[in-house]
């Protein structure tokens, strides 16, 4: 999807929601403190996004403008696993992303911080007086807005303890649920819709009927964009969180389920998934790679030839490493030579080509 620069002002931010093309947009001013803006993908502009840094020093911290294409449903999960017990876990968890326009409240805080309000991004200790301040007012909101919607989003996907007796769509029972436990009635913003034109090519100025038909079909088999996208902009973050799991439930078929690793909240693609492809701060690896990994490990532990495979393999290589100078060569083309057989071997052996005795009398024959 490429960027809209749809002119958000201050107080607000403004969503995009694209489920066919997997990718939501967003818009908004930030203040960069503790974080810093990063390319996903080397030399895309559009994949631009902003990461925690906290040994950042506060120096040139300042606001500015800022639209970032991310994954369909990471502004919904973000906030599902975010973690609000304190102002500082809050801001390192949802606020360093998306700013704090869209805190919500905005007439409380004007009535009663109207001064560090119009200040607050002059400077960062401005910045962190104003954040303090407004999140003492919200905290206790935004604590029961995401118990509420954690306990709607169980409901809707059968997540945590909940499990479905009848089969009753997705739809229905998210409008059961939210109207029980009052989610809209969290918070009085409104949400501006905006429509944009954007097709992915040009038309012509004058199309015939047969022309039409073919660029009717072109997004039927999605072979071009959605032609027209709705803009959702509000000053309650809480409103907008409503609109994207009201989208996810009615424009997709995807599942929210809970990690079996990490117990966050994260989108399924096909549903079959148990892990979850969620970034972790400390920059570890995610825990659907770290789960295969150690399916790998455990499999290899339980299989002898496997493992007489990775044995020799250390052995001759910790010979390689601890010979002298003078032969090092030599056997360094010994190894490679043994390891090139060696693979074919065992790639033999896990298609099912030889059995694990076949491998673990070459080993020994060839030591
Ligand atoms: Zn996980």
């Amino acid at each position: 999807m490429k960027l809209f620069n749809i002119a958000v002002p201050k107080d607000s931010i403004s969503m995009i929601l694209d489920p066919a093309g997997d990718v939501e947009n967003y818009n908004t001013k930030i203040f960069l403190h503790k974080s810093k803006i990063e390319l996903a993908e080397q030399d895309n502009e559009f994949s631009k996004h902003i990461v925690l840094d906290l040994d950042k020093k506060n120096k040139n911290e300042k606001i500015m403008k800022f639209m970032c294409n991310q994954k369909y449903g990471t502004f919904l999960l973000d906030f599902l696993n975010a973690d609000f017990s304190t102002a500082e876990n809050a801001y390192n968890t949802f606020f360093v992303y998306y700013g704090v326009e869209g805190i919500g409240s905005l007439d409380d805080i004007k009535r009663k911080y109207p001064i560090e309000y119009s200040t607050r991004y002059v400077s960062t200790k401005k910045f962190l007086d104003y954040y303090s301040k407004v999140y003492e007012l919200v905290s206790i909101d935004y604590i029961k807005y995401q118990n509420d919607l954690r306990k709607t989003v169980d409901f809707v996907f059968d997540l945590h303890e909940h499990k479905s007796t009848k089969n009753i769509d997705k739809y229905s029972k998210f409008m059961a649920y939210s109207s029980a436990i009052n989610l809209i009635g969290q918070f009085y913003s409104r949400i501006s819709l905006g429509m944009v034109r954007s097709l992915d090519k040009e038309l012509p100025n004058e199309m015939s009927a047969k022309q039409l038909e073919k660029l009717a079909l072109d997004i039927a088999n999605k072979k071009t964009r959605k032609a027209i996208v709705y803009v959702y902009e509000s000053t309650s973050f809480f409103a907008l969180i409503y609109v994207a799991l009201n989208d996810l439930i009615q424009n997709t078929k995807r599942n929210i389920s809970i990690c079996q690793n990490c117990g966050r909240y994260y989108l399924q693609y096909s549903g079959k998934e148990i892990y979850c492809e969620l970034p972790n701060q400390d920059g570890s690896p995610t825990c659907k790679s770290y789960a295969s990994r150690k399916a790998y490990d455990i499999k290899i532990v339980e299989d002898t030839a496997e493992l007489a495979y990775k044995r020799e393999y250390q052995r001759r290589m910790t010979k390689v490493y601890r010979a002298s100078e003078v032969v090092k060569p030599v056997m360094r083309m010994e190894f490679n030579s043994w390891k090139d057989k060696a693979r074919k071997q065992l790639k033999q052996y896990r298609e099912n080509k030889i059995t694990a005795d076949e491998l673990c009398n070459w080993l020994e024959e060839n030591k």
